[in-house]
């Protein structure tokens, strides 16, 4: 509550009181004169409260609004609304949505002690799909997209880990990129988890590990367009995507797909990496074209 009138009005007297040299009996005489003023002042405020409240007047007014004028830094903090969030067990979802596509989350599989596939002429499949996230971070960053990576050198986050990263971004697709130990040499595949393998759905929000599952469609709308893309940029690859069990995409909670490209046993590393370029575009052209469908929500 701001200090009444009659308070500041009283300070200030006592202020002027303090510098000047009146004599007592006036200095009294101020002071009552002031106390009379602040009762009268009380008074006519009891009164106008009063009234519309008689009225009825008082009950179609809304009351009066917290005041959202500038920030005082004297004032207290407010208290919090509610007690600190406890940190999910099972966090499935990201808290709000949103409606528009703008970070892509790239995920170089593998990483520090993992090395993943390894090629017979000393290709690493962790260090290749780095080499394949600059690339791709380029692309994408091109195209006003913004990009977070899971790791961005030699580390090795945990699924859980890189997962949590991920879902921590609103308006995102994530895609998990991998090299292979066999397969058709030079071309590339998007998988998505297979659909309806997972416990039977219940309600309330998915736990962690089911995450995936509410964006199955999506992920293989995304995974299709994708599909199209490396095909074209990629002689052998397959037309359509395919389903696998990949570990990391069943904590995603958003539109995800592994994309692997063949084959560490076949290609050097050099040919490996000069796939990341093409790799970039395709991956580009497919989140390009998948935007509209993310924003549309018809996905
Ligand atoms: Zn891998």
């Amino acid at each position: 509550m701001p200090p009444s009138a009659s308070a500041n009005e009283h300070r200030a007297h006592e202020n002027r009181a303090g510098q000047t040299t009146l004599p007592v009996s006036d200095i009294l005489v101020h002071v009552r004169k002031s106390f009379l003023r602040g009762i009268l002042l009380l008074i006519a405020a009891a009164i106008m409260l009063a009234v519309p409240a008689c009225t009825g007047q008082a009950q179609q007014q809304p009351p009066p609004a917290p005041s959202p004028g500038p920030p005082n830094p004297q004032a207290p903090a407010p208290p919090p609304q509610a007690p600190a969030q406890e940190t999910p067990k099972q966090p499935a979802a990201p808290a709000t949505p949103s409606r528009t596509l703008n970070v892509v989350v790239l995920d170089p599989g593998h990483g520090g002690t993992d090395a993943g596939a390894r090629g017979g002429n000393g290709v690493i499949e962790s260090e290749v799909v780095l080499s394949y996230a600059r690339a791709l971070r380029a692309e994408l960053e091109r195209q006003g997209l913004r990009v977070v990576v899971t790791r961005q050198g030699n580390e090795n986050p945990t699924p859980d880990e890189r997962s949590a990263l991920a879902n921590r971004q609103r308006g995102s697709v994530f895609l998990s990129l991998h090299i292979s130990s066999t397969g058709p040499p030079g071309t590339a595949r998007a998988y998505t988890l297979p659909e309806g393998v997972g416990p039977p759905a219940r309600s309330g929000p998915l736990p962690w590990d089911q995450a995936q599952e509410a964006y199955a469609e999506r992920s293989r709308r995304l995974a299709e367009l994708l599909q199209v893309q490396l095909a074209q940029k990629f002689r052998g690859s397959p037309e359509v995507p395919a389903h696998a069990a990949v570990r990391q995409l069943r904590t995603i909670a958003a539109p995800a797909v592994a994309v692997e490209v063949s084959s560490v046993s076949a290609l050097k590393r050099e040919q490996l990496e000069q796939m990341g370029t093409r790799l970039a575009e395709a991956v580009a052209r497919a989140v390009t074209a998948y935007r509209p469908l993310y924003e549309a929500g018809a996905n």
